[in-house]
């Protein structure tokens, strides 16, 4: 017999596919850096099997886990709470387990939050969000429960632009409305802050949303969730601009540090994070 503890904390990933994703290796370098021993375990779960997934978590006493394509909303019939933003936004991304009991988060909006926060602070602000997909959704309530002044939402399908302007109008007392998106869409003027939240750059360096890049002021905080290539061209246009810039790295980091919050209690170490994902996506840290 030892003293030594073999018991691992339990945390992970239910999606599918799930291969690409490296949260795993994001999450347990942050582990290892700090010295918790606890496993992120990435399962590829399919959507008929989500219930087991959740129930066999709670049979083995995970501590949380997370949840990305296709579970985001079909989880939450699983769950015993939902905190506010993402009950509002109506996707669950983050559970964690304490005491037998499931609660849900969403960090997809909290984790671009976070980021956002170290330049500048959203309330009060006048925003242009581009895009009206999952991220989106996230991004804006977070957005209108931090006191955003307006939120301006552009989409292609403006009904889906809509749909989140409308949200926001209902649950915050944030200003928001929707714009179709076609052509080059020139930043409103007054625009403090200005967010692509669509999924153009992913994967492809020259990818660039089509915004008049002529309407973006020096000093706008320009922001992308890209999280891969992080310097996307948008940034580097805005960049060359004299905009504050702000790439996907930083939310994806930022939501790891709030689920690791959720499920252990304790702040882990970001710079860990940010290198392991720096390393995986080949790039430099300056
Ligand atoms: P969705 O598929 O739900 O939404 C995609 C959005 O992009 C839609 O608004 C879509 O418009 C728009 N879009 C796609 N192609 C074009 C185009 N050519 N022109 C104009 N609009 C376009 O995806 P998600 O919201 O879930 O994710 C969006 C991005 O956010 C992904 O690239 C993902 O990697 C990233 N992400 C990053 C995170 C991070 O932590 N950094 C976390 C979560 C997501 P339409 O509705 O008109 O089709």
């Amino acid at each position: 017999m030892t003293d030594r503890n073999f018991r691992a904390i339990l945390t992970g990933s239910f999606s599918t596919p799930c291969a690409d994703n490296p949260t795993v290796a994001m999450m347990e370098a942050a582990y290892a850096h700090d010295g918790i021993d606890a496993r992120y375990i990435n399962c590829d779960v399919k959507a008929e099997n989500l219930e087991g997934a959740v129930k066999g978590a709670l049979a083995m006493e995970w501590v949380g886990f997370n949840c990305s394509l296709p579970h985001k909303v079909e989880v939450i019939k699983y769950l015993d709470e939902v905190a506010e933003s993402a009950s509002i936004i109506g996707a669950v991304n983050c559970v964690s387990i304490r005491d037998g009991k499931l609660t849900g988060n969403n960090t997809d909006g909290k984790g671009f939050l976070a980021s956002l926060k170290k330049v500048t602070d959203p309330s009060g602000k006048k925003i242009l969000l581009l895009g009206a997909g999952g991220a989106a959704r996230a991004i804006a309530v977070e957005l209108g429960l931090a006191g955003a002044k307006h939120i301006t939402i552009a989409n292609r399908k403006p009904e889906k632009a809509e749909a989140i302007a409308e949200l926001i109008r209902k649950n915050t007392k944030s200003e928001a409305k929707a714009v179709a998106w076609s052509g080059d869409i020139a930043v409103p003027e007054g625009a403090d802050v200005v967010i692509n939240a669509t999924s153009i750059g992913l994967g492809d360096k020259e990818a660039l949303p089509p915004v008049d890049l002529g309407t973006l002021s020096q000093g706008v905080v320009v922001a992308d969730v890209i999280p891969n290539p992080p310097a996307t061209k948008f940034l580097r246009e805005a960049k060359s601009r004299g905009c504050i810039t702000l790439d996907g790295l930083g939310m994806l980091v930022n939501q790891g540090v709030i689920g690791a919050e959720l499920w252990l209690g304790r702040k882990l170490n970001e710079d860990a994070m940010v290198n392991t994902l720096q390393e995986i996506f080949g790039v430099s840290s300056d």
